[in-house]
């Protein structure tokens, strides 16, 4: 098990290697110096994600719950919910969470024409930007649809999950920590949805469950540069086993 310190200072270390790549927000530096980190010391990696978002009451509580433990996530958001939240978008952005699009009105986005899709994506895209002053957010599809012509609208890399609890259906959180923790793997990226107070308990109770375990959690763009996968636009992703 990794001592608190260590867990520290493997943090800063991955922020500290990021920091050069920040232009191009999805491509990988080469120059990630793995052998700064020896076998003993290499902690195992974790992303939690969350979709559907933002929602005031639950978000809120969530990202008090991550700041109080040190803990870095990924949300892909509703552009549809985006107004009135500017302030808690803002908030994610400035805390060191990801930002991605989960389309304008969350629905599938196989099967649409060119203009639909972009009502979907690139205006998401357009109000975040204008929200946050800066682009590089990644997409995941609702219900994990995608397809050639998904693939060739995207516009960035596609990003899926490895573990689903399936929050949104019984909302229990004691049952969704133990799928988590038992399915949990060096690599694994955790789907969640911060609009449901179980999920938001689960997710903290998660963190502290998998730090005792040794895992850092650190965002989908952290978790890929560590394992020297470049992120490519149209491209999907679930995992990034070592
Ligand atoms: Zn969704």
């Amino acid at each position: 098990m990794l001592s608190r310190t260590t867990r520290g200072g493997a943090a800063a270390l991955v922020l500290l290697l990021l920091t050069a790549w920040a232009a191009a927000p999805w491509v990988a530096t080469a120059s990630v110096p793995a052998a700064a980190w020896t076998a003993a010391e290499t902690p195992k990696l974790i992303a939690l994600t969350f979709d559907d978002g933002p929602r005031r009451s639950t978000t809120t509580a969530l990202l008090d719950g991550l700041a109080q433990r040190g803990v870095k996530a990924t949300f892909f958001l509703i552009g549809a919910q985006l107004e009135h939240n500017e302030d808690l978008i803002r908030r994610m952005d400035a805390e060191g969470h990801q930002i991605g699009i989960h389309t304008y009105d969350h629905v599938a986005l196989t099967g649409l024409s060119k203009a639909s899709f972009a009502a979907q994506v690139a205006l998401t895209r357009q109000k975040l930007m204008a929200i946050l002053g800066h682009d590089g957010f990644l997409l995941r599809p609702p219900y994990g649809a995608v397809d050639d012509a998904v693939r060739k609208n995207a516009g960035c890399p596609i990003i899926l999950w490895s573990i689903d609890p399936e929050d949104w259906g019984d909302q229990n959180a004691a049952r969704e920590i133990e799928h988590v923790v038992a399915n949990a793997q060096d690599g694994s990226i955790i789907l969640l949805h911060d609009i449901f107070p179980p999920s938001v308990e689960a997710a903290l109770a998660i963190v502290d469950r998998l730090h005792a375990q040794g895992y850092l959690f650190v965002t989908v763009e952290e978790l890929f540069a560590a394992r020297h996968i470049t992120l490519e636009a149209g491209e999907v992703y679930r995992d990034a086993y070592p």
